[in-house]
């Protein structure tokens, strides 16, 4: 698999895909089948496009189990578009909402959701994220119409070990970085949100997974693209979808089916996880995680180079040696800083053992 041209990607997002995955796309680039086109080229109304749009929702129903009481969309608007979505989706009904703030992403989440209605922070923002605060310490409003969080912060690297108990309350998660990395239990959510970008596709289409019994109740000024009531009734075809960004996420969990499905991405993505944080932990403090251990992510682990503070001279040299390597996209998001290698499942455990191997080798040469 691969060509010697194909680089070590370590990038949070938008990320490395399957391989396979890329040169089925090329083979089909000019001629969809025996159609003579592109699929780019072709109606979102095509019997072509229904096929791949109807594969597409089958395959993440099979792959996430998701029982038949609730429903998958495409929408568009990105990870940030869906922030808002839920709001108006969801919101109505008691006019409020909690949100457990644990980093970047959750945050900016919460912000969107007060344009639309009263939002309660579960426990005080943190000034440094890297920990989530016992579940016994939060404050729930029991008129909550869900909770939110999210359940793996990509740029601060922290990732929710257990799904939150909200007392019968919907709960509402952004998957974005962390779907079809590990089983999740799907009856235990309201609704789930995850752009396409980081697992299982290009940018373009963000997943919703929603409990059907919550649909029906939008505000009135939510916009017919972030209904999801209005979606569902079209199937995702409510105006053109980004039909080429479905297409290939349709094409990249097939590939997860192939190899294992989610249960095999979730022992790989122990394994991968495991190197790399051990190459942290026995590096002498030459490599840093500050992230809490028992929330640490499994899939984007920020590190610092040269001490707990980092040392940037040496955090300038990492990078251009890891690209001499090969290895890129290993810059930490500009928010914090240092490191952040991201360990989607197209990222092999082979990938991360060359990059263990050049951690060690770059720590002997400067440590
Ligand atoms: N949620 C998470 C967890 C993310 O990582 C990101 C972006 N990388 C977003 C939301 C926002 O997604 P978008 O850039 O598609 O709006």
């Amino acid at each position: 698999m691969g060509s010697s041209q194909s680089a070590l990607n370590f990038g949070a997002g938008p990320a490395k895909l399957p391989r396979e995955v890329l040169e089925e796309v090329q083979k089909e680039l000019l001629s969809f089948g025996e159609s003579g086109m592109s699929l780019m080229e072709m109606s979102h109304r095509s019997k072509e496009y229904s096929k791949i749009n109807n594969d597409a929702q089958k395959a993440v129903r099979e792959l996430l189990h998701v029982p038949d009481n609730y429903k998958i969309l495409f929408i568009q608007g990105g990870g940030t578009g869906a922030f808002a979505a839920v709001a108006m989706n969801l919101i109505n009904r008691t006019g409020s909402a909690d949100y457990a703030v644990t980093g970047t992403w959750s945050g900016k989440a919460a912000k969107e959701a007060a344009k639309y209605g009263k939002v309660n922070l579960v426990f005080p923002k943190a000034d440094k994220p890297g920990s989530i605060p016992a579940e016994s310490t939060w404050t729930l409003n029991p008129d909550a119409a869900y909770l939110y969080y999210c359940d793996n912060e990509t740029v601060d690297g922290v990732e929710f070990p257990y799904i939150p108990n909200a007392n019968g309350i919907p709960i509402v998660s952004d998957m974005s970085s962390s779907i079809m990395t590990k089983r999740v239990d799907i009856t235990k959510f309201g609704c789930i949100i995850a752009g396409a970008q980081k697992n299982i596709g290009p940018a373009g289409v963000t997943v919703v997974i929603i409990r059907e019994d919550l649909l029906g109740n939008p505000m009135k000024i939510c916009p017919s693209v972030f209904d999801f009531t209005h979606i569902n009734k079209e199937n995702s075809v409510h105006n053109t979808p980004a039909t080429f960004s479905v297409y290939v996420m349709e094409k990249v969990l097939q590939w997860i089916k192939k190899n294992g499905g989610v249960e095999a991405m979730e022992a790989q993505s122990s394994q991968k996880k495991t190197l790399l944080y051990d190459a942290i932990l026995h590096s002498n403090n030459f490599y840093s995680c500050p992230i809490d251990e028992d929330v640490r992510s499994r899939i984007n682990v920020p590190f610092r180079v040269g001490g707990p503070q980092g040392n940037e001279d040496l955090e300038t040299k990492f990078l251009q040696e890891a690209e001499k390597l090969k290895m890129f996209q290993l810059k930490g998001h500009r928010s914090v800083g240092g490191m952040r290698a991201s360990l989607y499942n197209a990222v092999t455990s082979d990938d991360v053992n060359l990059l263990v191997k050049f951690m060690n080798e770059f720590r002997k040469q400067y440590g």
